[in-house]
């Protein structure tokens, strides 16, 4: 903002301490700007396009976790309505290492919130993911922002106090000013404990998508325990409005708009609704969305890794997600 943007999407503290996505057009608002917060109100992806409507000229920036990242390389690679943007959004991701649910997150007071952060913060593979987090954060894929313009590293380092400003996509660090925001640059060792706690978190929750697939609940051959597990669900489709990889691809199972639509074969709507499941980030704000208690995330992150197990995508490589 200060040198040269004109607006930033950002998460940001309200006085309650809860966490909203904003638009911040004055350098004024910076200091409420928290993207460390272990709490993620939406898939800010959602407002993307709003965001760059409202902001039809110059530069623009967005603090992206990394699942929220996967999805805006998604849209970008299906060409989804980010015309708006392109060439004038700079992309700044960041570390994650997990949320909150909003429930638990909210409940917990300026003390709790304080001490959750703390902990994802320093947290660190070896001890499980936290029990607390979301079911979503916890079989994440990868931990770290892939692809952004700069990302802001901390798995390994925050411990002791270090924040990493790490330029992405090969821009040189003048152009980024990072020695006037800086202590300087990083040493070898602090980049390479952030480089081994990130594949660390990830092998840890690599481990947590395995054992689903032994679970019972999915792994039996009569699908009862998944049917268990659906049968809460009331078609409301909340879970679909929030998920902003969704583009109708159950309307016709649904039978929304089925009188305007012309009928589609079966095998079409089956074939948009395995791309749209591989495509999946795995952001879990479908799951967050349902207040019925279907437990959406291990079924849709089984059926995600099987999909793209068949296509041949590489599961870690967030840029090469599924076939358009
Ligand atoms: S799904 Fe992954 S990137 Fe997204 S909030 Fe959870 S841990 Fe962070
Ligand atoms: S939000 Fe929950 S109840 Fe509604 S359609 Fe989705 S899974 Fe079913
Ligand atoms: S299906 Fe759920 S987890 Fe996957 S991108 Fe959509 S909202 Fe996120």
């Amino acid at each position: 903002l200060k040198s040269g943007l004109q607006a930033m999407l950002a998460p940001v503290e309200q006085p309650d301490g809860v966490i909203l996505h904003q638009v911040i057009e004055d350098p004024q608002g910076l200091p409420a700007v928290n993207p460390f917060a272990p709490y993620m109100p939406a898939n800010i992806i959602a407002q993307l396009d709003e965001f760059a409507q409202e902001h039809p000229t110059g530069r623009l920036a967005v603090i992206l976790r990394p699942c929220e990242l996967r999805t805006l390389h998604v849209l970008q690679k299906h060409g989804n309505g980010m015309k708006a943007l392109d060439g004038r959004l700079i992309v700044i991701g960041v570390d994650c290492a997990g949320t909150y649910p909003a429930g638990t997150y909210r409940q917990a007071g300026t003390a709790g919130r304080e001490g959750a952060l703390t902990d994802l913060l320093c947290y660190s593979a070896g001890d499980g993911p936290p029990k607390e987090i979301r079911e979503a954060c916890q079989l994440c894929e990868w931990p770290a922002p892939s692809g952004a313009d700069t990302v802001i590293g901390f798995l390994g380092t925050a411990s002791d106090g270090i924040l990493l400003v790490i330029p992405g996509n090969g821009r040189p660090h003048s152009r980024l000013e990072l020695s006037g925001i800086t202590d300087g640059p990083a040493t070898a060792e602090q980049a390479s404990r952030r480089d081994l706690a990130i594949s660390q978190v990830a092998a840890e929750r690599a481990v947590q998508r395995a054992m689903l697939a032994f679970d019972p609940t999915y792994s039996r051959g009569d699908l009862t325990g998944l049917l268990a597990c659906l049968s809460r669900c009331t078609l409301c489709a909340d879970c679909l409005d929030a998920c902003p990889l969704y583009n109708g691809e159950l309307s016709g199972m649904l039978g929304v708009g089925y009188s305007q639509q012309r009928q589609r074969p079966l095998l079409s709507e089956l074939i948009d609704l395995s791309r749209w499941l591989a495509s999946c980030s795995g952001c879990g704000m479908c799951q967050e969305a349902c207040t019925h208690g279907v437990a959406l995330m291990p079924f849709i992150s089984i059926v995600s890794h099987r999909i793209r197990q068949e296509l041949g995508v590489p599961s870690l490589d967030p840029l090469q997600l599924v076939a358009g």
